[in-house]
């Protein structure tokens, strides 16, 4: 009797959900929240892609496009890997998609086989354990903490390694921790996955928002480890188009084909004015892309030094993209304005109800002692609800 299949009814709802519509209603009644938990940058499109963007559908470019991109952009993507991070592909590698996500659904569907392990890291991105199990494979979680950047070692690779293994997926820069992995321990890792013919999904959408150091992509230590990594990056985060739907990947040709042959069926070709507008982002005047990394680096510097000043909270500075884990486990325990906190959960709940402050808790990311605060939002939006959070801290 049952109508809905085990699969449908495997995917969990995102966690954070409860909290975000919980935001959103408190919002629409006309109470102030601040939120921190954004997961797109705060800008606008560059103008000179949303002219292109115009252009496009003046001109009559609204047909289909071929199922896997526009050449065009597949040129521009190669053009890009070759500059940023010194791989060499030719369209035939490129797959472009509706965003990063799909990106990355289309990479899973391309090479498990049902009951296929994929690694991840904890805490990791909400949807990597959904999008395994879409595809027909079992995640398996390596824990990360805090005083290792939440970044995994070899070591920790091998103690889950099984006959199942079929890929790892690394995200640098992260989400949520922000960490970004060093040359040398990529090194490590493509060696590693060389050895034991694992499939590398590398996660690289957040590669223009590193503050630290720079950016490296894992498939450009050896060919060998080129061979089996599937690189995935898109326009989302660092073009500030997240709504514009483009992600794409480079992979060996064959996984690039059989990713072409699956999105044919399935969605087609991304939109065609959204994959025009990518060209010029991609190739374009990239002060923009700079400009919005001075802004969150400035803001990120701002917020590491505030939260390290509220008793009971810490963190560690991240070196890339938009997000600070904040350690809660001095809060844990407490009661706050009446309320026992005991997870980070009841922590978010707390913060939005008495607060007015919005923020991801960590159990959605597979750590519960930890919030994670986005700065893809406005320096007085920062600081005032900063303040809030120290301020209902301080009187409990
Ligand atoms: N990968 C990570 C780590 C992300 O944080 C996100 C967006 O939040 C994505 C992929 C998906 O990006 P897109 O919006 O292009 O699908």
């Amino acid at each position: 009797d049952l109508i809905l299949s085990e699969k449908g009814l495997s995917i969990s709802p995102s966690v954070t959900l409860e909290i975000t519509a919980k935001a959103k209603a408190m919002k629409a009644e006309g109470i102030d929240v601040i939120g921190f938990g954004a997961g797109e940058p705060d800008f606008n499109t560059p103008e000179n892609i949303r002219n292109e963007g115009i252009r496009a559908i003046n001109e009559g470019l609204t047909r289909y496009t071929p199922a896997s991109g526009i050449e065009e952009l597949k040129k521009a993507i190669c053009k890009k890997f070759k500059d940023d991070n010194n791989l060499d592909y030719t369209p035939k590698n490129i797959v472009i998609s509706n965003g990063a996500k799909h990106s990355i659904y289309n990479a899973l569907l391309a090479i498990l086989n049902p009951g296929d392990e994929v690694i991840i890291g904890v805490p990791y991105w909400v949807s990597y354990p959904e999008l395994i199990k879409i595809a027909g494979g079992v995640p398996v979680y390596i824990n990360t903490n805090e005083e290792e950047n939440f970044k995994f070692t070899v070591e920790k690779l091998d103690k889950v390694l099984t006959e199942k293994t079929k890929a790892l997926i690394l995200n640098s820069p992260g989400n949520p921790t922000g960490s970004i992995y060093e040359e040398e321990e990529l090194k490590m890792i493509a060696d590693w996955a060389v050895k034991n013919n694992i499939i590398v999904i590398s996660d690289e959408i957040y590669e223009k928002l590193v503050y630290d150091g720079k950016h490296v992509s894992i498939a450009s230590m050896n060919p060998e480890i080129k061979e089996l990594t599937i690189v995935i990056n898109g326009m989302s985060k660092a073009y500030a188009m997240p709504g514009w739907r483009i992600g794409f990947t480079a992979a060996n040709e064959q996984i690039a084909k059989v990713m072409n042959n699956i999105q044919s069926h399935t969605t087609s070709n991304p939109c065609s004015i959204s994959q025009y507008a990518s060209v010029v982002g991609l190739l374009g005047d990239q002060s923009e892309v700079y400009r919005m990394k001075e802004e969150f680096k400035r803001r990120r510097d701002y917020m590491v030094e505030k939260i390290n000043s509220i008793k009971g909270l810490s963190c560690r500075k991240p070196k890339g993209a938009f997000y600070i884990m904040v350690n809660i486990t001095q809060i844990k325990g407490k009661t706050i304005d009446g309320i026992q906190v005991n997870s980070s959960l009841d922590f978010a709940k707390v913060l939005l109800d008495k607060a007015r402050v919005a923020v991801i808790p960590g159990i959605g990311f597979g750590d519960d002692d930890y919030i994670r605060l986005s700065y893809a939002t406005s320096m007085e939006n920062i600081k005032e609800g900063l303040n809030r959070i120290e301020e209902i801290i301080e009187r409990n």
